[in-house]
């Protein structure tokens, strides 16, 4: 039978639930125990898809296409796990599709209610998870207890636990526990305040992990197990471990929260193995050398929205020995300084995916930078589409050249949309998204990187390289080193005359881990590295 663990949050957001349930889960794996992981998310948006960055960061795409919550790249990149559509649910997602049962007359003759139909429905999405070869699930319930659009899902979580047994489920709460400087004092009354809210929920927590900046000591720990019923080695203190991510899993390890979570579950402890983990954490914390990578982005200020990309950066740092210092610069700036003043020195140049006009001429200029001072350059989605502008504009000469995601009207539309968007209108799902498999040619990087012919990655795009401009560009020594199998699209690009130049349609950084680094950051810093060298 699969057990569940249901993560909350209390006090306030942004704790990290996503990383500890992530910790968790690869904890768990540790003990060869084979986990899922989904996150419940109280907005109404039916997937964070049409949300602009600033609002919500990055749109994590998975395997099979959905739109998704950033927390399911750490579930990815801590655990084995593969997410899919079901590991991200809302409340809009939850809504229409209780919704569009009712209009089908799925429950014809009854009154359609929060309670049991939206808890019923939350409840069918967790247990899409729970099968023969899953033996936990853990399910992370966005925003924190006491919203009033997370209430749905402490309900559904409540009943869940019910039906399924006590022993067959685990509620851990992740809070705050300040430290008020001005009274030097720990403070537990918050906490307090958040376990009372889930415990006249009906909920029990087993486990509290509390965020703190101090060490709790045994009398916190004594107080915080009175006030909220928890048995005080269940209270584990989690102090920040910025800025290494990876190592929360044994700052919990460490406080024995992977056998509390076994013995709760009834589960056997099988000795956990982390050696590939911790091998890992000391090549990323022992680097032999530095490397500068400027990337270029128009949501710069915000480190969610590029969030696999760091991350995917870093894992190429930890398989190099090597620290990736990151130098973020904002396409705008470009335009408005230049390049030469901004990019000046750096080792390699990369720019992410991105969405709409502005800041593009700033990228451009980076990738002219980039091909005329011969410094190794990765271009994501967005950047493959500013490389091939750039490339038309300054190496074939055709100055009006653009994509019509730009400009509709270019009389050069070396990007255009693709062939299957153009009949369609709604937003939301709608883009050309998920895994899709590309051939690659033998003769080029992106072979020597990947070491196969055929390769799959994920894609999330309504933009392409306009086939027309093929020959032109080859003859002018810009090559098409990865198709689609029916020859139609073009997925990958290089430059002949380039030490290290790469851009691709797709997202390589989804699918980057710290013990396992996507082979095309991998390479794309071992060239900066080997340029210097
Ligand atoms: N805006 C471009 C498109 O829709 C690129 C998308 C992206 O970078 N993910 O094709």
């Amino acid at each position: 039978m699969t057990k569940h663990i249901f993560v909350t949050g209390g006090v306030v957001s942004s704790l990290g639930k996503g990383l500890n349930a992530a910790s968790i889960g690869m904890l768990l794996e540790s003990h060869g125990y084979k986990i899922s992981l989904q996150k419940f998310d109280p907005y109404v948006n039916v997937d964070p898809g049409t949300m602009a960055p600033f609002e919500h960061g990055e749109i994590y795409v998975t395997e099979d296409g959905a739109e998704t919550d950033l927390d399911l790249g750490h579930y990815e990149r801590f655990t084995n796990t593969v997410t899919n559509k079901d590991c991200n649910c809302t409340t809009g997602s939850i809504y229409y599709s209780v919704i569009t049962k009712e209009r089908q007359g799925k429950y014809l003759g009854k009154t359609i209610q929060v309670i049991p139909h939206i808890t019923n429905e939350i409840k069918d999405c967790i247990s899409r998870l729970a099968g023969t070869d899953t033996d936990v699930v853990i399910s992370e319930i966005g925003g924190i207890v006491g919203d009033i659009e997370s209430q749905p899902f402490v309900e559904a979580i409540r009943q869940y636990g019910r039906e399924i047994g006590r022993e067959n489920v685990l509620y851990i709460h992740l809070t705050l526990v300040p430290y008020l400087r001005a009274a030097d004092e720990i403070k537990t009354k918050p906490t307090q305040h958040s376990v009372g809210m889930l415990r006249q929920a009906g909920i029990e927590p087993d486990i509290l992990i509390c965020r703190t900046e101090k060490p709790l000591s045994a009398d916190i720990k004594e107080k915080l197990s009175l006030f909220c019923n928890v048995d005080k080695e269940s209270i584990i203190e989690e102090k920040d471990v910025k800025p290494y991510l990876y190592e929360i899993p044994l700052l919990l390890v460490e406080q024995g929260l992977d056998k509390i979570i076994l013995k709760k579950l009834q589960l056997k402890t099988n000795g956990n193995s982390l050696d590939r983990w911790l091998k890992m954490l000391d090549a990323l914390k022992n680097p032999k050398k530095v490397t500068e990578i400027a990337i270029v982005g128009k949501y710069i200020g915000l480190q969610s929205a590029y969030e696999s990309i760091y991350e995917a950066l870093t894992h190429a740092g930890i398989s190099n020995l090597a620290k990736v210092k990151e130098r973020r610069i904002e396409s705008e700036d470009i335009e408005k300084l230049g390049a030469e003043k901004l990019l000046k020195g750096c080792n390699g140049i990369l720019i992410p995916g991105g969405f709409g006009e502005r800041g593009i001429e700033g990228k451009i200029e980076a990738v002219r930078y980039a091909r005329e001072n011969k410094i190794p350059y990765l271009g994501l989605c967005l950047g493959m589409h500013c490389s091939t502008i750039e490339f038309a504009r300054n190496v074939c000469n055709m100055k009006d050249a653009n994509s019509t995601e730009f400009d509709v009207n270019t009389p050069v539309p070396v990007i255009c949309l693709l062939e299957e968007q153009k009949n369609i209108v709604s937003k939301g799902g709608t883009m050309r998204l998920g895994a899709q498999p590309c051939r690659l040619q033998t003769n080029s990087i992106a072979y020597k990187c990947y070491g196969q012919e055929l390769i799959s990655e994920r894609h999330r795009h309504r933009y392409e390289f306009n086939n027309k401009y093929r020959d032109i560009f080859a003859t002018k020594g810009m090559i098409c080193s990865g198709l689609t199998s029916d020859n139609e699209l073009v997925e990958i690009i290089e430059l002949k005359d380039h030490p290290w130049y790469v851009a691709v349609q797709f997202h390589p950084e989804f699918k980057s881990k710290p013990t396992n680094p996507h082979p095309l950051f991998r390479e794309f810093i071992k060239a900066t590295l080997d340029v210097n060298s």
